[in-house]
């Protein structure tokens, strides 16, 4: 079993309290890694030593940054395969999933270094002769990365390239039931030629290391992916200082069927949206809104598919649906099954915690008669849980995919174009899926969500520089002499 120890001012460093934390494999419990848990003197070291390296790299011209991003991301796909096996022995997700978990970390690098030689600010005339304006993006300065265990690498991927190639210098926490990956990634960046001082990796519990990051006052700005709960509590705590905070957060994401939906495609869509990552993902479709007509067949279906999925160790490549990552999380989802069965819905599959395999493995859940106000239909379970919601007409349908506080992504299944722009036009959600399940971004667009999912930024696509930088307006006056602006010529 491996030790690993804190990144720091470009070295690996052992944690000033000498406490560490274990890892474990969520299919077979095994002790994987012990890691140093940084203490709140640590994470302060990691901001100084940031701060210190923040003049020379914000300095450094963007293409140049950009050339330690293109070595990274071929050294990311090099070690692909390699890379995913440790995420699913660390995380659990199934192979296949891992590998496209570390495809879109290769795919961000990628496409931040090329955002190297761009990096647009706008010009655009004057109201006044002899002038020239234009807007240049500047760095924010030494920022906070906070993320989730579900994408070990793929989301700090996210947030880091485009941090670094926009010139920030960053203090870095990963979710202490994944720090592997980002462990990595550290190394493959280091190995890369990032200088001493630009990222550095601090890890250990999110209340103490998190926290210290997101109340240290040379943090700027905090982009943190993870539960709406965490997310109030560092938009809040983050205000104090005014620091600039991106949140992506949860989400309870609608697939609607209507009945002139091409139906195995539409059980295809739902099997994969909502049991993929064994419903992990923040855009797991957790809410199916049925159109009435097509109820009884499409249930009987999607019962009959759901039985054919296979759960195991996610190693083994006949695997659909992996463990979940933790025991918490395990007796989270259970508690919801029986909440679901007190409210009245019916359970008709699944559900049960998987004994005597040694993870931490659950059937994937079907639940029927559900309604709207149900606790298992509007809040995130995040596992293999599916509500099945009837649905008179589409105005119905879309009225329950809107009531909840959640809005990341949503999906109509649907041949009928008026009702494809329709759910567009309607539905309350950040991305909108039409005939296609609810997971599935690509990183050239931009991805976040509406109302409680976060607080207006996007990641990825164009909007991940804007996440990352500031925007300076710059006037040059060349007439030589006083000129106003906002003043009536005659
Ligand atoms: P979480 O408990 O909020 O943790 C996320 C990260 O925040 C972890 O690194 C955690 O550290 C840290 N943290 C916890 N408390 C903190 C605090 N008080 N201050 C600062 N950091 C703190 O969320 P999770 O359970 O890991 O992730 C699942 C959630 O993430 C779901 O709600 C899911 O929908 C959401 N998610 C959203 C997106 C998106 O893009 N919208 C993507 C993926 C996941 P520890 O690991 O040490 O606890």
């Amino acid at each position: 079993m491996q030790e690993y120890k804190l990144f720091i001012d470009g070295e690996w460093t052992g944690s000033s309290s000498g406490e560490t934390f274990d890892d474990f494999n969520p299919a077979t419990l095994e002790l994987i890694a012990r890691l140093h848990k940084a203490s709140k003197d640590d994470v302060q070291r990691a901001v100084d030593s940031a701060e210190d390296a923040f003049e020379a790299w914000s300095r450094t011209p963007a293409p140049r940054r950009a050339t330690i991003l293109f070595r990274a991301a071929r050294m990311l796909e090099e070690r692909k395969e390699e890379l995913a096996r440790l995420m699913t022995g660390e995380m659990g997700k199934v192979l296949k999933e891992a590998r496209g978990d570390v495809q879109e970390a290769i795919d961000i690098t990628y496409y931040a270094a090329g955002e190297g030689r761009r990096l647009l600010g706008e010009t655009t005339p004057s109201e006044l002769p002899d002038k020239f304006c234009l807007t240049v993006r500047r760095p924010i300065g030494v920022v906070g990365l906070i993320t989730p265990w579900n994408f070990p690498i793929a989301i700090p991927a996210w947030k880091i390239m485009p941090a670094l190639i926009s010139g920030n210098t960053l203090v870095f926490k990963p979710a202490s039931d994944t720090p592997l990956l980002s462990i990595e990634l550290v190394k493959i960046l280091t190995e890369a030629g990032l200088p001493r001082g630009v990222l550095n990796l601090v890890m250990g519990e999110g209340s103490t290391v998190g926290g210290a990051i997101v109340k240290n006052k040379k943090i700027r700005a905090v982009s943190f992916t993870g539960s709406l709960e965490t997310g109030k509590w560092i938009l809040g705590e983050a205000a104090r200082d005014m620091k600039r905070v991106s949140l992506e957060l949860g989400g309870k994401n609608p697939i609607i069927v209507m009945d002139d939906a091409d139906m195995g495609m539409a059980i295809d869509g739902v099997l994969w949206g909502a049991f993929g990552t064994t419903g992990q993902r923040c855009t797991a479709a957790s809410r199916v809104i049925v159109q009435e007509k097509i109820l009884p067949l499409f249930q009987k279906r999607l019962i009959e598919r759901t039985k054919l999925l296979k759960i195991g160790n996610g190693l083994d490549e006949n695997v659909d649906i992996g463990p979940v990552i933790n025991n918490t999380q395990l007796q989270k989802i259970a508690r919801y099954i029986e909440i679901g069965k007190e409210e009245g819905a019916k359970l008709v599959l699944g559900g049960r915690i998987i004994k005597p395999l040694p993870g931490h493995f659950i059937e994937p859940a079907l639940f029927s008669d559900v309604t709207p106000d149900m606790r298992i239909a509007r809040e995130e379970i995040f596992g293999p849980v599916v509500s099945l919601i009837r649905a008179g007409d589409l105005d119905e349908a879309i009225k329950i995919a809107n009531s909840v506080e959640y809005g990341l992504s949503s999906s109509i299944y649907t041949k009928n174009i008026t009702n494809a722009f329709k759910a567009v036009e309607k539905i309350e959600a950040g991305i909108t899926y039409i005939n296609a399940p609810t997971i599935g971004s690509e990183i050239h667009l931009p991805f976040g969500g509406v109302k409680s999912t976060g607080n207006g930024t996007r990641e990825a696509g164009t909007t991940a520089i804007e996440e990352f930088t500031e925007l300076k307006t710059v006037y040059f006056d060349y007439s030589g002499k006083l000129q106003k602006a906002q003043i009536d010529v005659e």
